[in-house]
């Protein structure tokens, strides 16, 4: 199995060192972990440090090789904050470290955060909904220096602020904007993820929802990874098998991994 999204100390918010998620995974025959750690050069608000220093992330990464190098490949990636004020700095970050994979996230719409809650004041569900989905759109057609786009729908995690529920978005309303997403990532190379975190609080749902996923698959969508967003230990590897199996009732036969932001298709069959 491949952890294609996990946090380390290297994240403001990440709560577990390298190597302890290595030797989680190794308990779990995890076969590759990527390390997806935040860079968000644009976070209103926060006091936090939303970067790492590729220097010291290198040192940690190979001492992770040393010890776990026989049992687990470790891939050198992050997940990249996208807005539209910081595409030239994401792009100089990325070149100046070989990252393996890149994930592109939008946690920030405008100046609001969507964790704090601050984004929802104000707005109905369908506000929300539609306000998060073009942001997406936007930087996705305006920033292409990324593998997959992280956690479509981020914006159903935080749906509490507005007293709603995840069954109360109507998804037809945005196909269309989400088809578009869909498109451009396709033609240019990239793809998405299939973040597991919606499981962790029993709320029960993958970001993006597997009718996503089936619709990624329509179009021609190929590029497709499956990750925990683990912060801590006990997140490692959660719920891989049921993000494979969801894969491959979409039509998928493989996932994706990569090795210096070049795809690999990994067959299916062999993890279920
Ligand atoms: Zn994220
Ligand atoms: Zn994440």
């Amino acid at each position: 199995m491949f952890d294609y999204h996990v946090h380390s100390l290297f994240s403001a918010d990440g709560k577990m060192s390298m190597t302890e998620a290595c030797a989680r995974a190794v308990r779990l025959t995890i076969n590759e972990i990527a390390f997806t750690d935040h860079v968000d050069y644009v976070y209103p608000g926060s006091t936090l440090n939303w970067e790492f220093d590729q220097e010291t992330y290198e040192r940690e990464i190979v001492r992770c090789e040393s010890l776990f190098g026989g049992e687990l490949t470790v891939i050198r990636g992050a997940e990249l904050g996208l807005h539209l004020n910081s595409h030239a700095r994401n792009e100089a970050f990325t070149n100046s470290y070989p990252f393996d994979f890149l994930i592109g996230s939008v946690h920030i719409v405008g100046a609001q955060d969507l964790d704090n809650g601050e984004y929802f004041e104000g707005r109905s569900l369908d506000d929300a909904a539609r306000g998060y989905l073009e942001a997406v759109n936007q930087c996705v057609r305006e920033y292409s220096g990324f593998n997959v786009l992280g956690h479509l729908d981020l914006f159903k995690r935080y749906l509490h602020f507005i007293n709603c529920k995840r069954q109360d978005v109507n998804w037809a309303d945005y196909q269309d904007i989400i088809e578009d997403t869909f498109r451009v990532l396709i033609e240019t190379g990239r793809g998405i993820e299939v973040n597991m975190s919606g499981y962790r609080s029993g709320a029960g749902y993958t970001l993006p929802e597997p009718e996503m996923v089936r619709l990624y698959r329509r179009l021609g969508g190929e590029v497709i990874t499956v990750g925990s967003d683990a912060h801590c230990v006990e997140q490692v590897g959660l719920q891989l098998r049921r993000g494979y199996e969801i894969l491959t009732q979409a039509g998928f036969n493989y996932v994706t991994t990569f090795r210096r932001r070049e795809p690999l298709f990994r067959q299916l069959r062999s993890l279920l």
